[in-house]
């Protein structure tokens, strides 16, 4: 246990001095996370598929800004958390997992004043399960780790409320349990995990979806506002769309590489 506990406060120490003595731009522009990069760069994580799962080489969403609505948001971030026991909690300690924003706040860089509509126009904002993701690098546990479709993922239990990701994200996109959040929860469902207070969440794509065959939630109620499919497959629905469409990423100058990607 002791060996254990000096073991993890070796790689703490060493993240926070990687995080201190390297200047956050270059955290976020250097590289992939190939173990090559070295000890706080981790290799991603197999896939275990089932028999009936959805697979792809790299999963990504596509939000066609066109077709979201009051209701078709509503609906999405009611699935979402309804199925994810992601809890209302009042005020600024609020847990998101998907949630709804306006384009300004979205797109900083490419608002302009002389689109005083488009930057008042609502859309969705996520964890876009960047392909080189900072959250991952920093996490000092390996709560927070890439499977080889891109799929950010949390493991709830490894999660020590560091909440390195949070500052590593610079999206915001996650969220950090300062309370028990069980009692928030306004129906559980008992197919997945509750957090307990001290655990950071967000989205990780429907991926206890995927597994049984099934596309993310929010996709299955956008009424065709959101796709979700393989990136490198050109015959994808993604694909297809971004071939037709004009579409951007959120920050894409951070190095980050998103995978949500937005048709405006
Ligand atoms: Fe990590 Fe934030 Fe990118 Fe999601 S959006 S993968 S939390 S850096």
């Amino acid at each position: 246990m002791k060996t254990m506990r000096r073991n993890f406060l070796k790689i703490a120490a060493v993240a926070v001095l990687g995080w201190s003595v390297r200047p956050a731009s270059e955290l976020l522009a250097s590289g992939g996370s190939e173990p090559s990069e070295g000890l706080l760069f981790a290799s991603r994580h197999k896939v275990h598929a089932g028999p009936n799962s959805l697979t792809a080489k790299r999963w990504a969403m596509v939000i066609d800004t066109a077709k979201l609505n009051e209701k078709v948001m509503e609906d999405i971030v009611h699935v979402c958390h309804t199925i994810h026991n992601v809890p209302n909690i009042p005020g600024n300690q609020n847990i998101k997992w998907i949630w709804e924003t306006h384009m300004e706040h979205l797109f900083l860089d490419e608002h302009n004043e002389f689109q005083p509509e488009t930057a008042a126009k609502s859309a969705l904002a996520l964890c876009n399960h960047c392909d080189n993701p900072p959250c991952v690098r920093v996490c000092p546990t390996k709560a927070t780790f890439q499977r080889e479709d891109g799929i950010v993922m949390m493991d709830f239990h490894r999660c020590i409320g560091c909440r390195y990701c949070m500052a590593g994200c610079p999206y915001g996109s996650r969220s950090f349990n300062f309370m028990d959040p069980r009692p928030y929860i306004e129906t559980t469902t008992p197919d997945f995990p509750t957090r307990t207070k001290g655990v950071v969440e967000k989205c990780e794509f429907c991926a206890e979806r995927l597994v049984e065959g099934k596309m993310p939630a929010c996709v299955e109620v956008s009424e065709g506002a959101l796709a979700f499919g393989d990136l490198a497959d050109p015959e994808s629905d993604v694909r297809k769309l971004m071939a037709e469409r004009f579409a951007i990423r959120r920050s894409p100058h951070l190095g980050t590489k998103p995978c949500v990607y937005y048709l405006v």
